[in-house]
């Protein structure tokens, strides 16, 4: 039997939950067949890099213009493993390398990777994972890594390596002197690798397998593990600095820093290591679901956060958790299970002072930006949006309004980084921290208005090194920079898109007939 023409009786037998009545459950399989014919035609195929979905819990599917790929997961070990069941014509997912175009240099010889010349990796668990969520799409439609949304020169939320390679970089009491090493780990790694370095006793939970396991865990559900190869063994510092420059491609920064244009960063990487394959983040390769596993250490199904919009079954409704309005509320779609590094760090050190800055994945800190906004107080700290921004290029902060806002919350990073550490802010006195997590999404804005290798794009890193010395500068007058790991990831990268194509595959799919919703492009509901 050919598995990748699903059958209505077949689907039947999984869609119990999603459907009850017999003719629903027809009308879906022939929109579903019917959507995965239009987003797998090679009318298609300059749009959509592949399609996946999920036959039963762990069975899956995926399936491009040029061949599909039958994969199964189970257990062993307490880890999960996949089996390719089945292959017909090209596998879309046969290429996993995580050091595919790297450095700067490869990328920028395929500048617009084909499924050819792509590569996907940890693909087969990165799709597996969003199947156990309850709300989880019927198919996922990725879009190729040329694709270009919206008015956006950059993108990202692909499966392909660039959309998914952060910078990785780490240094300080506790890390290895490495410098760059051709070395890569997976965002959800972070957040233990933070928790080993600050030496917090491991715990049960459930494991990278899914299953509860009595103890070796960071987290009371983790899915990542500690980047052991980084660790100076029996050596914990006292604190934890951590920077997110959202959507930064990792090629682009490290070349900068190689060029001498980026001192600070580069002074982190000098004094530990940095990984030139980057941390690579999870489908879909987007804000909130991979801040939320960089805080967690799990994948999105698993803390809770699928994507930036998803529809919910059960309430019959949208959620966002990706906007200037739901930001600070975002959280509160965590699984019960799931432990923020805030948490896990105060279970094992109630007294620990942690500071969440500009970050939605908050739950648990002492200090937060994000419960001003909660408590309807965000205009007690927000800058003047006429400014003056100190440390910011008049271009890039009169580029748009959307450069602008970055201007604005990377000033904000700013003030609140400087004022944490210096031991006062708003006039309150603040301790020193055990954990600091400041979020910078001043990149994200600029190299998606312009693309990653643009000049606007080298001014915005150019300003953001800046803001990051003032803050390890204070770090170092309040006398604990010995004393504390410094880490600097990013929640996905950046690709450069292909302006000539542009289209969406929703107006295909509507002339096919088929009833659906896509939710945050490319989370498709079918019948919903
Ligand atoms: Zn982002």
């Amino acid at each position: 039997m050919d598995k990748s023409k699903i059958s209505a009786s077949e689907y039947r037998s999984f869609t119990g939950l999603r459907d009850s009545v017999s003719n629903n459950i027809d009308n879906f399989a022939k929109s579903f067949e019917d959507a995965l014919c239009v987003l797998t035609s090679d009318d298609l195929a300059p749009l959509v890099e592949l399609v996946a979905w999920c036959e039963s819990p762990n069975l899956f599917f995926t399936r491009s213009n040029e061949g599909s790929v039958t994969f199964s997961r189970s257990i062993q070990a307490s880890h999960f493993v996949f089996n390719i069941e089945r292959v017909d014509g090209v596998n879309p997912l046969a290429n996993q390398d995580p050091g595919n175009f790297s450095p700067l240099g490869a990328e920028l010889e395929n500048i617009f990777p084909t499924r050819g010349t792509n590569s996907y990796p940890y693909a087969y668990e990165h799709i597996a994972q969003v199947f156990d969520h309850p709300c989880a799409p019927d198919v996922i439609a990725v879009h190729t890594a040329q694709h270009k949304y919206d008015t956006n020169l950059g993108n990202h939320g692909s499966l392909g390596v660039i959309q998914a390679r952060a910078p990785f970089i780490a240094c300080g009491p506790g890390i290895r002197r490495q410098g760059f090493v051709d070395d890569h780990c997976r965002l959800v790694d972070v957040a233990p690798t933070i928790l080993k370095v600050l030496g917090v006793p491991t715990v049960g939970g459930i494991g990278p397998g899914g299953i509860f396991q009595d103890d070796g865990l960071y987290l009371t559900r983790q899915d990542g593990r500690p980047v052991d190869r980084i660790l100076e063994p029996g050596f914990n510092p006292q604190r934890v600095l951590v920077f997110l420059l959202d959507g930064c491609n990792a090629n682009v920064l490290y070349d900068r820093c190689e060029g001498g244009e980026l001192p600070h960063i580069s002074g982190l990487i000098n004094r530990g290591t940095a990984f030139r394959h980057g941390a690579i983040s999870t489908l879909p390769t987007v804000t909130l679901a991979n801040h939320t596993s960089l805080m967690t250490g799990c994948f999105p199904a698993h803390h809770g956060v699928l994507h930036n919009a998803w529809w919910d079954r059960q309430l019959n409704r949208q959620v966002v958790t990706e906007s200037i309005t739901t930001w600070h509320t975002a959280m509160d779609w965590l699984t019960p299970a799931t432990e923020t590094i805030h948490q896990a760090l105060k279970r094992s050190r109630p007294n620990s002072v942690t500071y969440s800055v500009n970050e939605p994945a908050d739950s648990g800190a002492t200090w937060s930006t994000f419960e001003f906004f909660r408590q309807g107080k965000q205009m007690d700290i927000m800058p003047d949006l006429a400014g003056p921004f100190p440390l910011a290029h008049p271009e890039v902060a009169d580029f748009s309004p959307h450069t602008r806002f970055g201007v604005v919350a990377d000033t904000m990073a700013l003030n609140h980084g400087t004022g944490l550490w210096s031991g006062e802010l708003y006039g309150q006195t603040m301790e020193l921290p055990d954990f600091c997590w400041i979020n910078m999404p001043l990149i994200d804005s600029v190299f998606h208005d312009t693309g990653p290798h643009s000049e606007l794009s080298r001014l915005a890193l150019l300003e953001t090194d800046a803001r990051i010395g003032e803050i390890l500068a204070m770090v170092e007058r309040r006398g604990v920079l010995d004393d504390t790991a410094i880490f600097l990831v990013a929640d996905h990268g950046m690709e450069q898109s292909n302006p000539d194509i542009t289209e969406s595959w929703n107006p295909y799919l509507e002339r096919a007939g088929v009833k659906f919703r896509d939710e945050a492009y490319g989370f498709l509901y079918i019948n919903p």
